[in-house]
């Protein structure tokens, strides 16, 4: 039987915190989001976001301009081929990143959400399934404070029930730079103990020399991962991060496709890899990132941070269908983006979350609260 694609509809929403969140890439004090709603000839409608930091209006034209017209009539079901004829559109004029990526990640994720819903199964069923229907996670994050309250922070979530967190590093030196950095890592490892996973994301604010020596001072508070050490572009520094001292490498968020991908590993540059499914491309993007961990043995860890609930949600079942899944990032800072649904979002217990098992995504948006945060 065919099934056929009738609307693809892209709406924009924005959230503003009253006390703006700081870390390495300054105060961040506005969440948007862009959500695309596709709708079937048979009734079924799928949910998907686009990540978007700044500018929500140029994904939406992409989406609107580029991609609804050809996508209406087509089968969702061929979502995997839908998306090799969206990225051919202006690959060969050099777009294989950036907002292009962005507007097919929302679209794919939410053709990815009618298929589930066509065979009344969660997605990450109709992804191949692994075996799991809860995932590890890590709580994230804590933002940059005076050390006491960052301690405190951390020492919240492990009374909560997590067994690993994350805390963003890469200050400013007006905030005390790398060496408050460092005080604050040892602060918090002394305050945990020596039985809880700690993350660091530097969200690109240093160099690789920075880097280097910040690792080397904090090898001794047994850190599972340094995220993002440099700017994405410098693979050359990742490289040198990644030789020049001992806590593995984590980056992706700021990654698209599996060509980034590929260049990290080519490179061993890399040793967690975090794709955002916003950014990566969908479920496909996810997916196909999932064979290269797989291929060269490394980790899988999905991105969520500043996103919308929607993403923070297809993350989940990114992380319960691909291999070598490490954890997923569970977002306990402010986000008034995240909690969109009629039902809760999935809260974690003893640092593991369930995923929703209802058909497609699992959990129905609700049009009241979508309303209070849309923008036109
Ligand atoms: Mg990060």
């Amino acid at each position: 039987m065919a099934m056929k694609i009738k609307t693809v509809k892209c709406r924009m929403f924005s959230g503003t915190l009253d006390r703006p969140i700081h870390f390495g890439i300054g105060a961040f004090p506005a969440f948007t989001a862009t959500l695309v709603e596709v709708t079937t000839d048979d009734g079924l409608v799928g949910m998907g976001e686009c990540i978007v930091r700044k500018a929500p209006h140029v994904t939406k034209a992409v989406v609107d301009q580029m991609f609804a017209p050809f996508l209406v009539g087509r089968d969702p079901r061929d979502a995997e081929g839908l998306w090799d004829e969206m990225f051919q559109q202006l690959r060969g004029w050099g777009h294989y990143r950036g907002f292009v990526f962005e507007a097919i990640s929302g679209i794919d994720t939410a053709l990815w959400d009618i298929v589930a819903k066509a065979a009344g199964q969660p997605v990450y069923k109709v992804l191949g399934g692994a075996g799991r229907s809860r995932v590890p996670c890590y709580a994230s994050s804590v933002y940059f404070a005076d050390v006491p309250e960052m301690v405190a922070q951390a020492t919240d979530q492990v009374r909560r029930g997590h067994t690993a967190l994350k805390v963003k590093i890469g200050r400013s030196a007006q905030m005390g730079g790398r060496r408050m950095d460092v005080t604050s890592i040892q602060a918090i490892r002394e305050a945990v103990g020596p039985g809880i996973d700690i993350m660091l994301d530097v969200n690109s604010a240093y160099d690789a020399a920075t880097a280097i020596k910040v690792g080397r001072q904090l090898e001794a508070s047994d850190i599972t991962w340094i995220e993002e050490p440099v700017p994405p572009d410098d693979l050359d520094g990742y490289q040198r991060v990644r030789t020049g001292q001992s806590i593995p490498i984590a980056a992706g968020e700021s990654e698209f496709g599996v060509f980034g991908f590929r260049e990290l590993i080519k490179r061993g540059a890399i040793d967690i890899l975090q794709p955002d499914v916003a950014r990566v491309g969908g479920f496909t993007g996810a997916r196909r990132v999932g064979a290269l961990v797989h291929a060269h043995n490394l980790r899988y860890a999905p991105h969520t941070g500043f996103s919308a609930g929607v993403s923070h949600l297809a993350a989940l079942h990114v992380a319960a269908s691909v291999p070598n899944l490490m954890t997923y990032e569970y977002f306990f800072a402010p986000n008034p983006l995240r909690d969109l649904f009629v039902e809760p979002f999935p809260e974690p217990k003893g640092g593991m979350v369930d995923v929703p098992q209802k058909p497609g995504l699992g959990l129905a948006l609700d049009e009241k609260v979508l309303r209070k945060f849309e923008v036109s």
